[in-house]
């Protein structure tokens, strides 16, 4: 059980509207009300009331209703206490538990986490300020790849030092799976939509450092951290991505960087995972429009496959921005600078639907079986399309561009 004293504390500082904001939703101010579409049927002029006098939310419509908490407990899917945590997060609130009513393994669990959390907090911070020593090696090189320090302060960006030069706290953190690993390495904390702290990266500064085996290496799975559940940067992302209903996605944590860098605050970065239903879910609740910037190479084709598959069920338009020549986004702020980044995060992107459209159309000239092959995967994607009339539209297109297929084949 969480503290009495410290619900209290949470609920008297809830405003429904800042919770419902911080979750995502784009809200409209009509006196002391706001509205937005609610996520509890399909909506599509905004009919969510939220009353800010009452502190609560109402939908006319599907009739679902109630305060924050509740709010929280029907979107995320989380429990009461859960959702309690949640929004504690929104605030930067600590609810501490009532001990008593633990059992012996849940009191191990809570204080695992105590102590994972206060050792990840340590690292961080003795990772920071060991980066802005003077001299240092992985400053430099961040410097010199285009980086100012206002960026690597943002991101919380450090350098962690040898274990036996972390001073007082060497002791504390010598049972700590993530500061073993990540030692003499550049870290990336991550951070949730909330803010938490969730899990650390660690980056070798040169890569030709002899002995080293892995370029990356991150928190494991064991203390909590699950990479799929995350993705880096959204902490900062969040305010931009339900303003403009977009985000950019990136492959790595420098791309992210580098876009942030440049004025593009809506980017998220995947870090190496192929997109989970969970980091799906995330985008679509704060974005219509997700623009993957891929590689044009086959790992860039299978990434955008495995993005349109989680995304286009979720009713999010998918547009395809291609890296510029060769590099990407973090190559980019290096050699040519901010303003090209920026250049390039304006240049046209391509629909999904389109690009697979025109490969279609290649595969088209080829032997029957790359044409059946292109074929079904053409109707897999377009069975993905929520949107009746927008599949239709792109049936018709397709027809366009192959006479020989007939619409009812795609139809479905
Ligand atoms: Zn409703």
């Amino acid at each position: 059980m969480i503290d009495n004293q410290d619900i209290e504390r949470l609920k008297s500082r809830i405003r429904i509207e800042d919770v419902i904001s911080k979750m995502g939703f784009s809200l409209t101010r009509k006196g002391t009300r706001h509205y937005c579409l609610c996520p509890f049927h399909e909506d599509h002029n905004p009919s969510l009331i939220i009353d800010t006098k009452k502190n609560t939310f109402y939908c006319p419509v599907c009739h679902t209703g109630g305060d924050a908490i509740r709010f929280v407990m029907k979107v995320e899917g989380k429990s009461y206490v859960e959702a309690l945590r949640y929004i504690a997060g929104i605030y930067g609130m600590e609810l501490r538990e009532t001990s008593s009513d633990l059992s012996a393994e849940q009191k191990r669990q809570q204080d695992f986490k105590e102590m994972i959390r206060t050792q990840r907090e340590a690292i961080v911070s003795i990772a920071h300020e060991h980066l802005f020593e003077e001299g240092n090696e992985a400053h430099a090189y961040l410097r010199s790849r285009g980086f100012s320090d206002d960026t690597l302060r943002l991101f919380h960006v450090g350098h962690f030092p040898q274990l036996s030069a972390c001073g007082r706290h060497q002791e504390a953190l010598q049972k700590s799976y993530d500061a073993k690993q990540i030692q003499g390495r550049i870290v990336f904390p991550w951070y949730s939509a909330s803010n938490a702290l969730v899990g650390l990266a660690g980056r070798v500064v040169d890569v030709r450092t002899k002995g080293v085996q892995l370029k990356y290496v991150n928190s494991s799975e064991k203390s909590g951290f699950v990479k799929g559940l995350n993705l880096f940067g959204i902490n900062l992302a969040t305010r931009a991505m339900a303003r403009e209903r977009k985000v950019f996605v990136v492959e790595g944590y420098t791309d992210a960087m580098a876009m942030h860098q440049s004025g593009i605050e809506n980017v998220v970065a995947q870090c190496g995972t192929a997109m989970t239903d969970a980091q799906a879910s995330i985008l679509a609740r704060y974005a219509d429009e997700v623009v993957l910037c891929l590689d044009n190479d086959s790992a860039g084709i299978r990434a955008m496959d495995m993005a349109a598959l989680k995304l286009l069920p979720l009713g999010v338009r998918v547009e395809i921005l291609l890296a510029p020549d060769g590099c990407d986004p973090a190559d980019l702020l290096h050699s040519n600078g901010e303003d090209a980044v920026l250049r390039w995060s304006q240049t046209d992107t391509h629909s999904l639907l389109d690009i697979c459209l025109d490969r279609f159309r290649q595969a088209s000239v080829l032997n029957p079986y790359h044409r059946r092959a292109a074929l079904s995967k053409l109707i897999s994607y377009l069975s993905l399309i929520k949107d009746s009339i927008l599949r239709n539209m792109y049936i018709e297109k397709c027809v366009d561009v192959c006479p020989w297929l007939k619409a009812e084949e795609l139809g479905m």
